[in-house]
């Protein structure tokens, strides 16, 4: 297997999540049932996803210099990924998201505290690792202005990119013009449509770098103007949490192998299916192996 080096710049957080069997009112304490803490962010779950399918993986981010940025930064070293362009910002907390799940729903804060850290200068210094990789991968959770460095940098070296552009926000239409993939789910397609202006020659241009998810109903993605609808992979989900990040670590390994952008796509379908058959966003993400073991 030919090694596929892949950087990704992004968040790093720690979500912290209590259950309990009802969301407090303002001015309320409620007692919950159970609290557990698990290494999440964007940035840090698609370097997750690549690693475990084999991807050589150098992730560029940031957390704060206490014990959640330690945790972050551990959890990736242990699955092989390269954190030397990691920076520890003294004084600055890790980003966190403090999530509260009742009965199927939840609330959420996001804290994002270390990734605004994330300047284009910080970017900058790491183009020697982005000259040498073969594609770069990059989500909304950073400031835009770095998000934009990265892909500027990746289209001077010609490297590939994948913009998975979540959270939603409107786009400059510079940046979309100079990635080569947009991943958005069905709904950040439907706002980055109504968001971007653009002549219908743009506009035509970015739906052909659409690869839309469409959750239990698979992928979508067009070609000389024909739609193509790879269907979902039928499968029992238990979290559909991070299902996103698995297909667009998955995607990016399978381009890097040197496969066509649909059978790319057939194959990050199934590492997002496999995904939501276990609980928790990184702990689903499948191996190589566990991939394979499914497709028998
Ligand atoms: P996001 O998490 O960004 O909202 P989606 O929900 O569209 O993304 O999921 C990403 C991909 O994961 C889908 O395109 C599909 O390949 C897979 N997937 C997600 N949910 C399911 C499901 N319930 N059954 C099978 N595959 C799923």
């Amino acid at each position: 297997m030919a090694a596929s080096k892949i950087i990704v710049v992004g968040s790093m957080n720690m979500d912290l999540v209590t259950s309990t069997n009802r969301i407090p009112a303002v001015g309320e304490t409620v007692i919950g049932d159970a609290f557990h803490t698990t290494p999440g962010g964007k940035g840090a779950n698609q370097a997750m996803a690549a690693a475990r399918l084999g991807a050589e993986v150098t992730m560029v981010g940031a957390v704060g210099d206490d014990a959640f940025g330690e945790a972050a930064m551990n959890n990736l070293k242990q699955q092989g990924i390269g954190t030397d362009a990691i920076r520890i910002v003294e004084g600055c907390s890790t980003g966190i998201a403090a999530i509260t799940v009742s009965d199927g729903d939840n609330s959420i804060i996001v804290v994002p505290g270390a990734n605004h850290s994330i300047t284009p200068a910080v970017i900058e210094a790491q183009e020697e690792v982005l000259k040498n990789s073969d594609m770069l991968l990059v989500q909304l959770e950073i400031p835009l202005d770095s998000v934009i460095r990265a892909v500027q940098l990746a289209k001077k070296h010609n490297i590939r990119t994948i913009l998975n552009p979540a959270p939603i926000q409107p786009l400059p239409m510079e940046l979309l013009e100079m990635v080569d993939y947009l991943t958005p789910n069905e709904h950040e397609q439907t706002l980055l449509f109504a968001s971007t202006d653009g002549s219908v020659k743009q506009l035509e241009r970015l739906k052909e770098k659409c690869i839309v998810t469409k959750g239990s109903k698979g992928v979508m993605l067009y070609q000389n103007g024909e739609e193509i609808l790879i269907p979902g992979v039928e499968v029992e989900a238990v979290d559909t949490t991070g299902a996103g990040d698995s297909f667009n670590g998955a995607l990016a390994f399978a381009l890097c192998q040197g496969k066509s952008v649909e059978e790319a796509c057939r194959f990050a379908n199934v590492v997002g299916a496999i995904s939501v058959t276990k609980f928790g966003a990184q702990a689903g993400m499948p191996t190589m192996e566990e991939v394979e073991g499914f497709l028998r």
